[in-house]
């Protein structure tokens, strides 16, 4: 618990005297504060969380709404990591499905990565390209990563300055042509320049010459592409970003952490004081690679799902704080692409589509392994926030803004692909049971409809109406 925090819902109790009327208010047994799961009021007007209450102060609304016994009002989810896809490949995912996807699954903020969709936010002009692109279509707010490849070092500065939130780089080839990766001594120069405004670099850490050298991943056989990604080249480019962050200075960010032998030197980077962070996903935490079917191309994902023992230890790598958050990597295609007919590894499309499923998928995790919603919670919105430099999100305190989602942590579904929002209807978990449902979602104070997009488009530091 944060003090400032409670020192915050006690001011605001003072300051705002019962009998002003707010816009919205919520209340019941478990609204889940900065100090846990409490019975709470929340006041919101012009879109923001003004007060905060124990219930039963009965705070005047124009719109008043009653938590059911089984209902918990919680913090709207902060996805960094999500690939739209548009434009140039809207085919792929677009701005419209996927923030529908996110708000059904109780995301509220999603960051959209550089690459896959043409242009590559890689320059201004791109990043406005790709801003008209997602103009008045989001369903949820929406921020961008910029791009770092060869070449573009001076096209760094203007990019944060543009509002960017940090910058994406590759160690081997991205999967797209018109993204190349930065070598490691260029990954170096590149961060030296983002030290000097404070950006942060955020990596795909598998190294090419050892993705190179392995196997080739032809074929249906799940094993065989799991050698072809071995843990190895990911310890490499890991190595290869913890030590460039020590020389440099500069923050750095590790996407998509799949292979637990990279803890140990993740923690001793954490304990020398280096500025890392790291994220993993819910198909790393859920899925486990001994399970996949012969041909199911929906698993496939760069770097790959890994073994049932590696899964438990990146459990215990989020538990003892060496992983910092969980987001999706939600990196859709169009169904050819995943080669379906075949089911060749080797040929499909690296990604899951995840985007509407996180939250229940890693609930149903983790309260069987004894975990609370509070710790869930964090992982998926306050810590993601905070990593973004979002502030106003990730948290229901006064001053945050008013995103959040009625969430019935025991009730209980079905996968069913058909009833996903995404772009293409393809699911690894399609027929997984999973608990805890996203009843309704709020964006500044407002149902989300799936009807009338009302998501804003951030810019570090500062949001556009
Ligand atoms: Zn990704």
């Amino acid at each position: 618990m944060s003090q400032d925090a409670e020192h915050q819902e006690s001011a605001h109790t003072s300051l705002d005297p019962t009998g002003q009327q707010y816009d919205l208010v919520i209340r019941g047994e478990r609204v889940l504060t900065s100090s846990g799961i409490r019975p709470r009021e929340v006041g919101v007007r012009g879109g923001v969380i003004v007060a905060m209450q124990p219930l039963g102060n009965n705070l005047d609304g124009e719109e008043v709404i009653e938590l059911a016994e089984d209902e918990t009002l919680i913090p709207g989810l902060v996805d960094t990591h999500v690939h739209v896809n548009e434009p140039g490949r809207t085919e792929w995912e677009g701005f419209a499905s996927a923030t529908r996807a996110a708000a059904a699954g109780g995301v509220t903020t999603i960051v959209d990565m550089p690459l896959n969709s043409i242009p590559p936010t890689v320059s201004v002009e791109a990043l406005e390209v790709k801003r008209r692109a997602a103009h008045g279509q989001t369903h949820v707010d929406v921020g961008f990563w910029g791009g770092a490849v060869p070449g573009n070092t001076a096209d760094l500065r203007p990019l944060h300055d543009a509002g960017v939130f940090g910058f994406k780089s590759f160690l081997l080839h991205s999967g797209v042509d018109e993204f190349p990766p930065l070598d490691p001594d260029e990954l170096e120069k590149d961060m030296r320049e983002l030290a000097t405004f404070d950006s942060v670099m955020i990596v795909h850490a598998e190294d090419s010459r050892a993705i190179d050298r392995a196997p080739q991943p032809d074929g249906d056989d799940y094993a065989k592409f799991l050698a072809s990604r071995p843990r190895g080249a990911e310890n490499l480019a890991i190595a290869e970003v913890i030590e460039r962050a020590r020389w440099t200075d500069a923050r750095a960010h590790i996407l998509h952490l799949s292979s637990s032998d990279a803890l140990a030197m993740l923690r001793t980077a954490k304990n020398d004081g280096l500025k890392i962070t790291v994220e993993t996903c819910p198909h790393y935490l859920t899925l486990v690679s001994e399970e996949i079917p012969l041909g199911a191309t929906a698993f496939k994902c760069c770097p790959p799902i890994r073994e049932a023992g590696n899964r438990e230890l990146l459990w215990q790598g989020l538990e003892d704080g060496t992983i910092d958050f969980i987001v999706s990597d939600h990196s859709p295609s169009t169904l050819d692409l995943k080669d379906l007919e075949n089911g060749d590894f080797g040929v499909a499309w690296g990604g899951v589509a995840s985007l509407q499923l996180g939250l229940s998928l890693i609930w149903t995790e983790a309260r069987q392994r004894g975990l609370s919603l509070e710790q869930v919670v964090a992982w998926m919105s306050e810590r993601p926030a905070q990593f973004a430099g979002l502030a106003g999100k990730g948290r229901i305190a006064p001053g945050y803004d008013a995103d959040f989602s009625i969430f019935a942590a025991d009730d209980a579904y079905v996968v069913d692909v058909k009833k996903l929002h995404h772009k293409n209807p393809i699911t690894p978990y399609q027929g997984k049971a999973l608990a805890g449902v996203v009843r309704r979602t709020w964006l500044h104070g407002e149902v989300i409809d799936f009807e009338n997009p009302r998501g804003r488009l951030l810019r570090r530091g500062m949001t556009d109406a």
